[in-house]
C-alpha cells in the first residue's frame, strides 16, 4: 500500500480495475485471486505449472508475486486473466528500462534475467513455459482493433482520474471559502 498517494496512483488503479473487467470479461468468471476459484487456479499456476519458482529465473522461492506478462497497465494493456499471470520473485518484479525510457517487454526482461544468470541456455525452456500458460488458459488474442479500443478507454479514463482528483481540491478551496470562513 502506497504511503503517500498521488492523483497518478488512483488513475493508475481505475486502469488496472478497468483490465480486470477485461480479463473477466473473456474469461468467463471472476479471477480474484485472494479467494476462492480464483485464488484455487492461482495456486495451481504457481504451485503445479511453474514448481513453486519464479518464471523468470527458475528459482524456488516461498514469496512468490504475482506477474502480469503483458504489463498491466496502459502502455502493454495486459489482461488480468489467468494466462497473463505467472509466479515471480521480488527480484525479478522490477523490469529494466530500454534507452527510449520505455520498460523492457517479458521476452527481453527474461532474456536479460537469463543473461545476468548465465544461464541463456534456459531462456527457451523458459520462455515456452510462459508462451504455454497463456495458451492452457485461452488468453485472448486481441486484433489490432481490440487493442486500439483498449487503449483509447485506459487513457481516457487515465486522464479523467486525474483531472478529477485534481479539481478536487480546488473544489474543496471554494467550498472552504463559500461556508467555513
Ligand atoms: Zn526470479
Amino acid at each position: 500500500m502506497a504511503v503517500y498517494n498521488t492523483a497518478s496512483d488512483s488513475a493508475n488503479t481505475a486502469v488496472r480495475a478497468f483490465l480486470t473487467k477485461v480479463g473477466e470479461y473473456y474469461l468467463g468468471h471472476s479471477f480474484n485471486t485472494g479467494s476462492g476459484k480464483g485464488k484455487a487456479l492461482w495456486l495451481q499456476i504457481r504451485d503445479q505449472d511453474f514448481d513453486s519458482s519464479c518464471a523468470y529465473c527458475g528459482e524456488k522461492h516461498d514469496k512468490l508475486q504475482i506477474e502480469h506478462v503483458l504489463m498491466f497497465n496502459r502502455t502493454e494493456y495486459g489482461l488480468h486473466h489467468p494466462g497473463n499471470t505467472i509466479p515471480c520473485c521480488k527480484a525479478c518484479n522490477k523490469r529494466e528500462r530500454l534507452e527510449d525510457k520505455t520498460y523492457c517487454n517479458w521476452v527481453q526482461h527474461l532474456e536479460r534475467v537469463c543473461e545476468a544468470r548465465g544461464e541463456i541456455n534456459s531462456f527457451a525452456k523458459r520462455k515456452n513455459m510462459i508462451l504455454a500458460n497463456f495458451k492452457k488458459h485461452n488468453y485472448p488474442e486481441l486484433n489490432t482493433n481490440e487493442k486500439h479500443a483498449i487503449g483509447v478507454i485506459a487513457n481516457s479514463l487515465y486522464e479523467n482520474i486525474k483531472t478529477e482528483s485534481d479539481k478536487s481540491l480546488e473544489l474543496y478551496k471554494r467550498l472552504d471559502e463559500a461556508f467555513v470562513r
